[in-house]
């Protein structure tokens, strides 16, 4: 029998963080899954600072960061102070990153999953499955399509989603967070396959290659496609394995099936912490916060129940974690918040802000909101998202942050 070969796809902040999860749990969990887990890196050079603890002789020049990764089994430039498990292995060769890996993590900023996906086409195993931890939305001339649904389009393989109330930083210091993942593919992943796919009903018998069998995914924009089997040798990817690969004493796991559900919570949420962000720099206090984040949740819902209409459950965004407290936790520490915070206190443009202070981390919040708007324009519904229209018109000049009371208050739009 075979074991999961796991590839975390991305090593920012929070890619960085999940591949130190993960490499912890396929480490605990050895009868399911090979220890090794390999990190595809964007490769840079990076220049270890004079004052870093790792300054020495041996790298007073800048070094390739996937060098410095495998050497000090730690981030120093997305990451540091954080030691990673010696199982992470940094590789600047996506391909090569992704060789035999039946489980593909994608976390990157959404901006690059297009271009990442491009290399990969064809180069992953037929069967492989997917979990993307990308918050943000793929907005393009055919609609608005989840990271989940995008990635396993382009790939042609089932992908699911992890998002959650997750502060890297916080989840990578160990401190206590729950997190939510969605997992729902065809019933193929368990040991008892659904009927179209139960070797029994086969004429070859119980001989016939499960890898060779095909399933179909249920896509939520309507669209069939064909998924291939895990092979039978590998253990099922049941929820409770699934689970296996990302739970830890520090970070809680809960199980579902609402893809959109939870993709859609941490994607919207960026717009809104943006806004908190806004009214904070203002210095308007919490309850001006609290507003924002109450008719945010709203918004968020609203979205998922108009856009993703049947598959989208309202309990995802008030019960889980990659709701209402991710909405909770971005709008008091996350970087979006942080951002557009400074932004509006210093009165300067939140991309200048983002360069000064996030040492090559990127903002998803402020393309969210350019994405969602050019969606809501083309579908005529920019009036019913008053928050949302409201953060992408400030973002653009067109409104200040005073303005958004009267943006948003509803009796103001009934007029
Ligand atoms: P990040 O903000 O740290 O971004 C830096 C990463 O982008 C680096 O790995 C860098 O190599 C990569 N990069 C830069 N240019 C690139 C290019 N041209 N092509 C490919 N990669 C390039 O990233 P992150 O924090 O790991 O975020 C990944 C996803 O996780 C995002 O969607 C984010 O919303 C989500 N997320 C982040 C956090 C957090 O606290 N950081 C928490 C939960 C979810
Ligand atoms: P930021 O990207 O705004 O830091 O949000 C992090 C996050 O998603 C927390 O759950």
């Amino acid at each position: 029998s075979r074991k999961h070969k796991v590839c975390v796809v991305g090593s920012g902040n929070w890619g960085t963080t999940i591949a130190k999860v993960v490499a912890e749990n396929t480490q605990q969990h050895s009868d399911i899954f090979e220890a090794e887990v390999q990190m595809w890196v964007f490769e840079e050079e990076y220049q270890i600072p004079k004052d870093s603890k790792h300054y020495d002789a041996s790298n007073a020049q800048p070094q390739k960061l996937t060098e410095l990764i495998n050497r000090l089994h730690e981030n120093p430039k997305y990451l540091p102070d954080i030691a990673l498990p010696k199982n992470v292995v940094a590789n600047p060769d996506i391909v090569n990153a992704v060789k035999d890996a039946s489980i593909l993590v994608f976390n990157l900023p959404h901006q690059f999953i297009g271009k990442a996906c491009e290399q990969l086409k064809g180069k992953i195993l037929p069967y492989a499955r997917g979990i993307s931890c990308i918050k943000g939305l793929e907005v393009s001339e055919h609609g608005c399509e989840l990271h989940s649904e995008s990635i396993g389009e382009k790939l042609g393989i089932y992908c699911g989603a992890l998002s959650g109330a997750n502060i890297a930083t916080e989840v990578a210091q160990e401190k206590w967070s729950e997190t939510t993942v969605a997992y729902d593919p065809p019933g193929m992943d368990s040991k008892h396959p659904t009927p179209q796919a139960t070797p029994g009903t086969s004429p070859h018998g119980s001989h016939v290659d499960l890898s060779k069998l095909q399933g179909e995914d249920r896509t939520l924009n309507g669209k069939k496609r064909k998924l291939q089997a895990l092979p039978t040798e590998y253990p099922p990817l049941t929820h409770r394995n699934m689970k296996k690969l990302f739970h830890r004493p520090y970070f809680h796991v809960n199980m579902c099936s609402d893809v959109a559900g939870v993709s859609l919570g941490g994607a919207l949420k960026n717009i809104v912490a943006l806004a908190a962000g806004f009214v904070d720099g203002l210095g308007w206090g919490d309850n001006a916060k609290a507003a924002v984040m109450r008719v945010g949740i709203m918004e968020s819902v609203k979205f998922g129940k108009m856009f993703f209409g049947g598959s989208v459950r309202t309990k995802t965004f008030t019960e889980e974690s990659c709701g209402v407290a991710d909405l909770i936790t971005s709008c008091s520490g996350g970087r979006n918040f942080r951002c557009a915070k400074m932004a509006v206190a210093e009165g300067k443009p939140i991309g200048e802000i983002e360069k000064r202070e996030l040492n090559g981390q990127q903002l998803q919040g402020t393309g969210t909101a350019y994405e969602v708007n050019s969606f809501l324009k083309n579908e005529g519904k920019e009036q019913e998202f008053p928050l949302f229209t409201a953060v992408y018109n400030i973002l653009e000049g067109k409104n200040k942050p005073e303005d958004i009371p009267e943006l948003v208050d509803p009796s103001k739009q009934e007029e």
